[in-house]
């Protein structure tokens, strides 16, 4: 089972460590909704400077609006071309997030130079702060929204005190539409800022959390089969990139029904931890071995067939040799398994075509007698 945070300094180790494989993907379709969101965002923002000059406002600030806006409407579009290239790069939620922040200070800055009290006192400008950190949730990860917080936090500090600093008459802090500026209400927004960054890493550690759930194996905190179908894809990417071979081993463990109906329902669940503790321990770091169900198992291999025959054919003597104590002092127990090997691309294109083949191969092993693996066609 997910270990639930037994501290404070649990929850920021976590956070602040790189996402997992599935978080990453999920990150970058975020990167995308709101790479969208902002390109819509951009056009829709067309009718503040516009509204702004109908209903008597100077011409100064819509013109200064009205570059702001066409620029950020060019800049969002070549942010979600990059966006589509899902997870391709993997700076530009970084790239992306600061820029959002950036352009709000910009635009903030712009204001207050034409008049400070606008500047530090419009409240349409300011919120996009507060939206810039909120969308960073969709991108699953925590370290991305400390990060726009953190300079969100930093630049808004820095215009009110540049502000306040080259101010050299106070009425310029007062506007009749904005009304006055001061100390109190700057404060509150920063407040404000700090805790929309608190509230939004919250809710991406609550989320990392469900998704690690929903990809994990409760019994054996292996991977299970959705990580299996969402990791597939980037995994054959990776192999094409490097020209290398994927083989995919399904494993199924013989005669497993009679632990279960000789030493009931929990010595099994035991048997199947130990299992996959002597697999594990086998792994080396590009194998992927997950849970499919039961008492199946896919391992992912990188490389080709008659390699990945030896691998599993090593792994299976292994099992085999370490037998399974059901309680201290009972008989020990032989465990083994059975397995079939299918290799992309010879045997099929995706995961499902290459776990058709390797399972065709997986019950001829059964049935020539079990505990062996089979890379061949009967
Ligand atoms: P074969 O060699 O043909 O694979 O024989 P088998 O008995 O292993 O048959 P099969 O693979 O069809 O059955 C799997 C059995 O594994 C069914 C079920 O009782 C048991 N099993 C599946 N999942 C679990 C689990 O999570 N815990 C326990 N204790 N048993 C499980
Ligand atoms: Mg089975
Ligand atoms: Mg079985």
């Amino acid at each position: 089972m997910p270990n639930l945070p037994s501290s404070l300094s649990d929850f920021w180790r976590r956070l602040l460590a790189r996402p997992d494989a599935l978080m990453l993907e999920l990150g970058a379709g975020g990167e995308l909704i709101v790479a969208r969101i902002r390109a819509l965002l951009s056009m829709v923002l067309l009718l503040l400077p516009v509204a702004n000059l109908l209903m008597g406002g100077k011409l100064s600030e819509t013109m200064i609006g009205l570059i702001g806006v066409v620029l950020a409407i060019v800049v969002s579009q070549v942010w979600l071309a990059l966006a589509r290239h899902q997870g391709r790069y993997r700076w530009l939620p970084y790239a992306t997030a600061s820029y959002d922040v950036t352009l709000t200070t910009l635009v903030l800055t712009a204001l207050a130079i034409d008049s400070p009290a606008t500047g530090l006192n419009s409240m349409v400008v300011w919120v996009f702060y507060l939206m810039s950190i909120a969308m960073t949730a969709v991108r699953n990860d925590g370290r991305l929204t400390l990060f726009a917080g953190m300079l969100a936090l930093l630049q808004y500090a820095l215009l009110i005190l540049a502000n306040f600093q080259l101010i050299g008459n106070p009425d310029q802090l007062a506007s009749i539409e904005y009304g006055t500026v001061t100390v109190s209400t700057q404060v509150q927004r920063l407040v404000l800022i700090a805790l929309m960054t608190v509230l939004t890493t919250t809710i991406v550690y609550r989320m990392q959390r469900l998704v690690e759930m929903s990809g994990t194996d409760g019994l054996t905190g292996l991977p299970n089969r959705t990580w299996l179908m969402h990791r597939f894809p980037s995994v054959m990417d990776a192999t094409r990139e490097s020209g290398g071979s994927l083989s995919v081993c399904l494993i199924d463990l013989d005669y497993f029904k009679r632990i279960n109906d000789e030493l009931g329902h929990l010595a099994g669940d035991r048997a199947l931890r130990h299992v996959v503790d002597v697999m594990q321990q086998q792994l080396e770091e590009k194998d992927w071995l997950t849970r499919l169900g039961g008492e199946e198992f896919a391992l992912l291999l990188p490389m080709p067939i008659g390699r990945a025959w030896e691998r599993l054919e090593s792994m299976r003597r292994t099992v085999a040799s370490q037998p399974f104590q059901p309680d201290s002092g009972a008989d020990l127990m032989r465990l083994t398994f059975s397995g079939g090997i299918a290799v992309w691309p010879d045997d099929g294109a995706d995961l499902s075509a290459l776990l058709r083949r390797a399972d065709i191969r997986l019950r001829q092993a059964k049935q020539e007698g079990r505990n062996r693996v089979l890379a061949r066609d009967p």
